[in-house]
């Protein structure tokens, strides 16, 4: 059959869908600049660059069980994350990563045309699973420093209105949301997910008032702090009511038995990895500082592994390129809401120092 005749066939709300656009593989561009794939540094996609706990490793070279489906209740996997957050296992559901539950909780709530607002700049994940459910996305504006406008998405709700999304902090900005706005928008009453992917580089989670309010759902991953991005793992907390709907609509063997193992072992060296928080945090202050001297570049304090900087002279997908030609990954961004910006993840101090040496000499 043609192109054109599958086109026909298929959903046609998707025939021009918007892809989310991942970042360029470490393996990709060691071929393009012809180095080896070990010495390209990876700061695109906000992963931890000291890697997982040397536990998981272990732990699965010596996993024998692989023939062995997982455990599609989760019952250890919760268990474990019941000690992790101090909330109770029927609140928790896991996945293969937050952003299957981004997904999971979308198809849950929205029917066509229901609305969903949505803070931009934000997580294009947002965006994408809610026009995948054929959802209506209501994009409210945040402020010039990235900040969530309250009253904004106050105004915003309507009776078509399912659920806010709000990342905390904020991906590509950096930027926090107080527990104090948090909840003014949960006394609306409409649903409220807050994603907390970076929380562990910030402080402060709303996991414990998932408990009191029947509206507030809390998103949270093994991806950035434990160094587990490849793995897929992910979790949310929710109202009871809600865990027990999304663990009837979710596919079965959604978190694949390596993942559990990664998280036992994780926890089992939470002051290691709690350690490499630390320095991430540490190193976020410092490549702060160095990204401020550049005077063509205006950096966001960020709560999260990640910096986002206006470039204020010159032009960003040159930066970017500039940057790839020197083996660095980060990301550039072009769209209405982020003119011009870059936005680089934080690495290890070695990391820093290539990076500012390379910026100084792609704008001297
Ligand atoms: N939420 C936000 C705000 C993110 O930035 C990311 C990762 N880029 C995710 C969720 C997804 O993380 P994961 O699927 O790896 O858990």
């Amino acid at each position: 059959m043609s192109e054109e005749g599958i086109a026909k066939l298929i959903r046609s709300d998707l025939v021009s869908f918007g892809a989310y656009i991942a970042g360029k593989s470490p393996e990709m561009l060691a071929e393009e600049i012809k180095v080896p794939v070990e010495s390209i540094i990876k700061l695109d996609a906000n992963e931890n660059p000291y890697g997982c706990s040397p536990r998981v490793k272990q732990a699965l070279g010596t996993y024998s069980h692989f023939n062995i489906y997982p455990d599609a209740l989760q019952v250890e996997l919760r268990e474990l994350l019941q000690g992790y957050t101090d909330v109770s296992a029927e609140h928790i559901v896991a996945s293969g990563g937050s952003d299957q539950l981004i997904d999971l909780i979308l198809r849950l709530f929205i029917e066509p045309g229901d609305e969903v607002i949505n803070c931009i700049p934000t997580f294009d994940i947002f965006r994408f699973s809610t026009q995948m459910c054929n959802g209506k996305l209501v994009e409210v504006r945040r402020d010039e420093n990235y900040f969530v406008d309250v009253s904004a998405v106050k105004k915003a709700i309507t009776q078509k209105t399912k659920i806010i999304l709000l990342a905390n902090p904020n991906n590509p900005t950096g930027t926090p949301i107080s527990q104090q706005d948090i909840l003014e928008l949960v006394d609306t009453g409409v649903p409220v997910l807050v994603d907390e992917a970076y929380v562990e580089f910030s402080g402060e989670t709303a996991t414990k008032l998932v408990t009191r309010y029947k509206n507030l759902m809390v998103l949270r991953t093994f991806s950035k702090w434990a160094g587990l991005a490849g793995l897929r793992i992910g979790y949310g907390i929710f109202p009871p009511e809600i865990a027990d709907y999304l663990m009837k609509i979710k596919l079965p063997y959604n978190v694949n038995v390596a993942a559990l193992v990664a998280v036992r072992e994780s926890l089992k060296d939470l002051d290691y990895l709690r350690d490499r928080v630390r320095a991430i945090v540490t190193e976020r202050e410092r490549l702060f500082g160095e990204l401020n001297k550049l005077k063509w570049l205006k950096p966001f304090p960020s709560q999260a592994n990640f910096i986002l900087c206006h470039v204020l002279n010159g032009k960003a997908n040159q930066i970017q390129q500039g940057l790839e030609e020197r083996g660095i990954l980060i990301r550039y961004f072009d769209h209405p809401l982020l003119k011009n910006s870059i936005r680089i993840g934080v690495g290890k101090p070695e990391h820093t120092d290539i990076l500012i040496k390379a910026l100084k000499e792609i704008v001297s």
